[in-house]
């Protein structure tokens, strides 16, 4: 299996050179070559195969279609090494709860902090460890989370050999819980640098250091925000974990809806769905920061200033530019690197927006590909929340709440709607204590976390300051 990026760069790039790598050298995202198909056979062969070994055995079978650069045997061991029941909680690593009317949660936040980046994330600390071991090489990851990426990572990372991590995010917007999961952490290769800014000015400062080829190359910088491959490839398989919980034969069609933000797990949808799995619709729910929603609907998609962001209280969802997007843009337009690189690297720079209003295959992009929208504020989150605990006595976070707002509205009864549960309630407890009045119940595991030492440095939004700290301690530590 070859890689190819979303601009262009094709230089046979397998699975272990991209994993490491992050963008590709000509700023595009990384996709196969082709998605491999899987044949309603096939499905039933996975559907089996979950039902008598697990999750973790599905995970190999769909990993082992991208990745032909790590021998099978060791890749079946990463799987079964990260997808257990001791890391996520139950042995279905990610069950379905059923709602009323042929609506499903799919429990995807019981990994180590409580949102469902632990599911990409656990493996990538796993294929990473494996894969430097391999090349005897060090990687220092820098990444820009607005909470939940960079405590999966973290935890993910820490006492990793070989591996230093590097998280910004901005300063005071996290909820206490996410700060303290993060801050709280004292393992030395762990280093949580606070921005004053949003976190778009913290994915710009990611960027320009990893658009720095030479710095780079010298400081070993890797990544694992969502952008990366490996991350979306692990997210692919719980699309077809919750397909064969929610169906008894390969060809029924499901449909999920995807609290949304950088475009990431509802992209890893739409590699499930190109690969044949029988989604009828995947349905993209924003909040307040919209534009997602806006580009769906209508064919332009308009990047927000980092001013222009609003600060909601489904933080993990306030982006103004989705990374992923750029990846479906290229399957929008058929593999057109040319044009892409032409809307991303040009006209988005320069008017912070394109459209495709009238381009035949926008016209066209719902049929083929699926995609529906809707978007959630602030009282509908609370609204939903309110709602899911006077009636069912269930509590849902946030994220999960707008993702319910605009299943609602799209779903149709015939149809199984699956609602991916990105977070679990404790860690927005602030906003569960707004909607209901009460905070939810913290896991005895987690009782102790918000009154640990913290450890934490606060830097300006400045890629020269970035620089010289990750410097001092990867230079530090070569010297040591
Ligand atoms: C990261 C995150 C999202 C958004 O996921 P994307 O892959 O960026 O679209 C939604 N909800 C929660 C709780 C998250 O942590």
């Amino acid at each position: 299996m070859f890689y190819v990026s979303t601009r262009g760069y094709d230089e046979g790039q397998r699975f272990c050179d991209i994993l490491l790598e992050g963008l590709a050298p000509d700023g595009g995202l990384y996709l196969p070559q082709t998605y491999p198909a899987v044949s309603e056979e096939q499905l039933e062969k996975w559907r089996r195969i979950f039902h008598s070994e697990g999750y973790a055995a599905l995970a190999f079978e769909i990993l082992s279609l991208y990745i032909d650069d790590i021998p099978a045997d060791d890749l079946r061991k990463l799987c079964f090494k990260t997808y257990t029941k001791d890391v996520f909680g139950s042995s279905l690593i990610v069950p379905l709860r059923a709602y009323p009317d042929n609506i499903f949660v799919l429990a995807l936040s019981n990994g180590p902090t409580l949102a469902f980046k632990d599911m990409a994330m656990q493996l990538l600390g796993n294929l990473f460890e494996y894969e430097l071991a391999r090349r005897h090489q060090t990687l220092n990851i820098l990444g820009a989370t607005s909470g939940d990426t960079g405590s999966a990572a973290e935890y993910a990372m820490k006492g990793k050999k070989g591996i230093q991590v590097f998280m910004t995010s901005p300063r005071g917007r996290m909820s206490k819980f996410q700060q303290a999961q993060m801050f709280s952490l004292s393992d030395p290769n762990i280093h949580n640098i606070a921005i004053e800014g949003v976190f778009d000015d913290c994915q710009d400062l990611v960027k320009q250091v990893s658009n720095d080829l030479s710095f780079k190359r010298k400081y070993q910088i890797g990544t694992v925000n969502s952008i990366n491959w490996a991350r979306l490839l692990a997210q692919v398989v719980y699309y077809f974990s919750g397909y064969f919980q929610a169906t008894q034969t390969s060809k029924q069609k499901v449909s999920f809806t995807v609290p949304s933000g950088n475009f990431g797990n509802v992209c890893a949808g739409h590699v499930a769905r190109m690969m044949g799995l029988p989604i009828h619709n995947l349905i993209v729910a924003t909040n307040e920061n919209d534009v997602l929603d806006e580009f769906f609907r209508t064919g332009t998609y308009k990047a927000r200033s980092g001013e222009n962001t609003f600060e909601t209280s489904s933080p993990s969802m306030d982006i103004s530019k989705a990374s992923n997007f750029e990846r479906f843009i290229f399957d929008l337009l058929k593999h057109d690197a040319k044009t892409v690189k032409h809307l991303f690297a040009e006209e988005l720079v320069k008017t912070s927006k394109f459209s495709l209003s009238n381009h035949p295959l926008f016209v066209d992009a719902k049929a083929q590909f699926g995609f529906l929208s809707g978007k959630s504020t602030h009282e509908d989150r609370l609204k939903t929340i309110r709602h899911v605990n006077e009636t069912m006595g269930e509590l849902i976070d946030p994220h999960t709440a707008d993702g319910l707002k605009v299943a609602l509205e799209h779903h149709s009864p015939d149809i199984p709607m699956l609602v991916l549960e990105t977070a679990l309630p404790i860690k927005f407890a602030e906003t569960i204590h707004e909607a209901i009045g009460i905070e939810p119940k913290c896991p005895e595991a987690f009782s102790e976390l918000q009154s640990l030492p913290q450890f934490v440095s606060v830097m300006p939004a400045d890629i020269t300051s970035l620089k010289n700290f990750i410097s001092s301690y990867v230079d530090g530590d070569s010297l040591s």
